[in-house]
């Protein structure tokens, strides 16, 4: 028998989650589809959000905007669901070399409300700190591992366990068909797949591998995350999510000896206290050339929308931009220009 809805989405990672969440909330009829054998960034990812960027120590783009959308959607999420998936984490900065230092001494003065300075002494019971410490304000952990569960529960009205394949799709004038679904519109949150679908491979995808070990780290305190030239995150009882890499050329998505040496050299470099290597993760970033997401319907076939390309900032990215692509179709508010996919009309138009 036929099911009329007002939207199927592809995909149940951050971005799909966030878009039927608010679908949901707005009573909007849906149905979302997830093929648990797929590949999925979301549930290898670490759940940081972090306001500053790279050796510069910049704010990252939008973030004025993007962090306090992001903490009121991932707070109202937890209170309807009763669980916690948001937690504040400063991140305990451990300066790995005298560049970095002197870099964060000059960014905590200039045009930057998110440092601070920290009680180096705490740190140095567990860390070695030649370089001395400092801290990032305003950071926040998501258990995105819990968000994905709950989201899966709660969304079991509207969720379909299946394989998306493109070539089932059929478009008409007005809507969309998939199997025994008619819907007038189809929104791609499937990740990196959106890369094989001929309605949108054009966009400039561009795949980066990240690894990260899960460690066991006895008496570190779970109330940070710590950063040096490796990031070290809680994750869960004494167990710290630890990494990662962003490789741009790769052959698989297989976990690699070199990464792992890698990280156990610079734990021993770091980490006064015994550590216990239990697991190690890989997961490819849907991320892109420009560094902005793709949110918007197509050119040509308005029945074909996108909300993607969340790159390494899934967490913040996500649920902003699913509301603006959501307020957008639903009363034809503007998408934000960098991230609008307006700017890939004429590539798609061909
Ligand atoms: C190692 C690593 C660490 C990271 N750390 C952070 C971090 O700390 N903070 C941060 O903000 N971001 C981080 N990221 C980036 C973050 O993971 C991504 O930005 C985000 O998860 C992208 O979410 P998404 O929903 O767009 O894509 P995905 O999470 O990939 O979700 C796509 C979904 O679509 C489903 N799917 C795909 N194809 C099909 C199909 N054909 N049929 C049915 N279902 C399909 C998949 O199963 C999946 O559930 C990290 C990424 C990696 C790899």
């Amino acid at each position: 028998m036929e099911e009329k809805v007002k939207y199927l989405i592809i995909g149940q990672g951050l971005t799909g989650t966030w878009l039927s969440y608010f679908l949901h909330k707005q009573g909007i009829s849906f149905k979302v589809i997830n093929d648990a054998k797929t590949f999925s960034a979301t549930s290898v990812a670490s759940g940081v959000i972090n306001p500053v960027t790279g050796r510069r120590i910049v704010q990252t783009w939008m973030i004025d905007t993007l962090l306090p959308f992001a903490i009121d959607s991932y707070k109202a999420f937890q209170k309807d669901e009763n669980i916690t998936i948001i937690k504040a984490a400063p991140i305990a900065l451990i300066h790995p070399s005298l560049q970095m230092k002197e870099s964060f001494d000059y960014r905590l003065t200039h045009d930057n409300i998110y440092l601070k300075e920290n009680d180096n002494s705490s740190l140095g019971q567990y860390f070695n700190t030649p370089f001395g410490t400092g801290e990032i304000d305003q950071c926040y952990w998501i258990d995105l591992i819990q968000f994905l569960k709950a989201g899966r529960e709660k969304l079991s009205p509207h969720f379909i366990e299946d394989y998306f394949d493109i070539s089932d799709l059929i478009l008409t004038e007005q809507d969309v068909r998939w199997k025994n679904i008619i819907a007038e519109k189809i929104i791609f949150c499937d990740g990196l797949n959106t890369m094989n679908n001929p309605y949108f491979k054009a966009l400039p995808f561009v795949p980066n591998k990240g690894e990260a070990l899960i460690v066991k780290i006895k008496g570190l305190a779970p109330t940070n995350i710590y950063k040096t030239n490796i990031t070290i995150v809680p994750w869960k009882d004494d167990l710290f999510w630890v990494g990662s890499s962003y490789e741009w050329s790769f052959t698989n998505a297989l976990p690699t000896e070199s990464f792992k040496e890698k990280m156990i050299t610079a734990l021993d470099a770091v980490l006064k206290q015994p550590y216990e290597v239990v697991d190690h993760l890989v997961g490819i970033r849907p991320a892109n050339t420009e560094r902005r997401p793709f949110v918007g319907l197509h050119p040509k076939y308005p029945q074909l929308g996108i909300c993607n390309g969340m790159g390494t900032k899934g967490c913040s990215l996500a649920p902003y931009f699913s509301k603006q692509l959501i307020d957008h179709i639903e009363q034809g508010t503007m998408i934000e220009p960098e991230a609008d996919l307006k700017r890939f009309t004429s590539i798609l138009s061909d």
